[in-house]
């Protein structure tokens, strides 16, 4: 068979598979996955050999988070248009870090930076990169922060590095992500000597707590808790920093979508005060793997930042992929966004971001009917749901995932163990919802004693 022809079949089966297989893999798929831990042998194969080892025992070992039932930690599925488009791409094997590589690519690129920035309400001025996801975008944008406010100080931080370098004071909230305290360190920032603020019981930074700043800080704001949902409240903040060398920065991994919605936008007012914002297109534009983005309010300094040059690097009036991000070469990233949003328009993702919220408000209100707690404000799309004790309510975590109807993870919330829903994909449906809400519910009333 033809390899394209073959590889569609075996796509397509497995695509199907998403509403007949348990969301989460057995215990005996994902040991069988040992049958491709074998020495390396000498001959080569031929491509379609290759394809079915992959497909026959990496398949039944994967997550169905493809699929409308997988509602752990925050993950998109992909919108067909993006998938298929990346597919495209990949076809295409474009080398996307210079413009002189791949027009194509770099053109979309440049396209969808544009749209961006349009959709979510965010400056034109501002530099835009495709990064791997929202860690990498972190990093970006802290590491044009750390030259803004470096160079103010008379410091060329790129060609002496930190050693010596003025202070800089950096605020987080208590909440603050893993994922920002990993970039803090991979920026020579430190994740220890910075200043945590307390939260408020959504995750809030806490603003008021915030201590006057004597010289240059990072002020790191959060929009979409990734535990409750919540958004710090940014607009103050800004209103009460706004001196130069006081950079905002965003993680906004998944909050800065709401910024899409006319329904939900008040959540992000003033976001654009901000001097810097991290966002996934691969958790809510439902874009593939890898796909983050780091919008910077001071173009030149994301570059600064970025830069590197060569005698053999081109000098061109195109985008140059590689003076936005870490990476010189990489994929056609923007490609998939590009189709994402194509796909969508601004109605279509509106609507998608909101429908993945009112799901969310289905949730939080059926299991609270049923008599367990909701132990967050349920403003966007993230639930928090407790059965009781901590033994209880893991008991149900575990038996829900061994169910397979659906699949949600664990946390503890400021000290409550509860279980974790977030409803972040296109695929997801209103059947989707309702039978995992009564596996939820049967389960629950399974594991609790009385
Ligand atoms: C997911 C997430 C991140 C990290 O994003 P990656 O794409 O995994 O790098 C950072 N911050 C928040 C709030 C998140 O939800």
């Amino acid at each position: 068979m033809d390899m394209f022809d073959d590889f569609t079949k075996r796509a397509k089966e497995y695509l199907a598979g998403n509403n007949k297989n348990p969301v989460y893999p057995s215990q005996a798929s994902i040991d069988a996955l040992q049958q491709l831990n074998i020495p390396l042998q000498e001959e080569s194969l031929q491509p379609e050999q290759v394809l079915a080892a992959l497909d026959e025992i990496g398949s039944p070992a994967t997550v169905r988070s493809s699929g409308g039932r997988y509602f752990g930690f925050v993950t998109g599925g992909s919108l067909p248009a993006a998938l298929f488009a990346k597919l495209f791409a990949t076809v295409w094997d474009q080398n996307s870090g210079l413009s002189v590589q791949s027009p194509a690519a770099v053109t979309l690129e440049d396209i969808s930076a544009q749209w961006l920035l349009s959709i979510l309400g965010l400056p034109e001025s501002c530099g835009v990169g495709f990064v791997t996801g929202a860690t990498m975008a972190n990093f970006s944008a802290l590491v044009s922060a750390r030259h803004f406010i470096l160079k103010n100080e008379g410091w060329d931080v790129e060609a002496k590095g930190l050693f010596h370098a003025p202070e800089i004071t950096v605020i987080t909230g208590d909440e603050v992500h893993v994922s920002l305290l990993k970039a803090l360190n991979l920026a020579g920032l430190g994740r220890e000597r910075i200043i945590r603020i307390p939260a408020d019981d959504q995750g809030r930074m806490m603003i008021e707590k915030i201590p006057a700043i004597v010289g240059s800080a990072i002020i790191c704001a959060q929009a979409g808790n990734v535990n409750t949902g919540a958004f710090d409240n940014i607009d103050r903040i800004c209103d009460r920093f706004p001196d130069k060398n006081i950079w905002v920065h965003v993680d906004a991994a998944f909050g800065l979508w709401a910024a899409a919605s006319p329904k939900l936008k008040h959540l992000v007012k003033g976001i654009e005060k901000a001097d810097s914002w991290a966002t996934d297109a691969h958790k809510w534009l439902n874009v593939p793997y890898d796909c983050g983005l780091v919008f910077v309010k001071n173009k030149d300094s994301l570059v600064k930042a970025m830069s590197a040059s060569a005698s053999y690097l081109p000098t061109t009036n195109m985008r140059e992929p590689f003076q936005y991000a870490p990476e010189m070469s990489r994929e056609a990233r923007g490609v998939s966004v590009w189709a994402a949003l194509k796909y969508l328009g601004r109605k279509g993702l509106a609507e998608l971001i909101e429908r993945n919220c009112f799901y969310a408000r289905q949730f939080a209100y059926k299991l609270k009917e049923a008599g367990y707690s909701i132990l967050n404000e349920v403003v966007l799309n993230q639930v928090l749901v407790s059965f009781g004790n901590a033994d209880t309510t893991l008991k149900i975590i575990k038996a829900v995932q061994e169910d397979g109807t659906c699949w949600c993870g664990g946390t503890v919330w400021q000290g409550k163990t509860a279980m974790r829903i977030s409803v972040s994909s296109w695929a997801t449906s209103d059947e989707d919802v309702k039978s995992s809400i009564e596996a939820i519910i049967l389960i629950a009333k399974k594991n609790i004693p009385g």
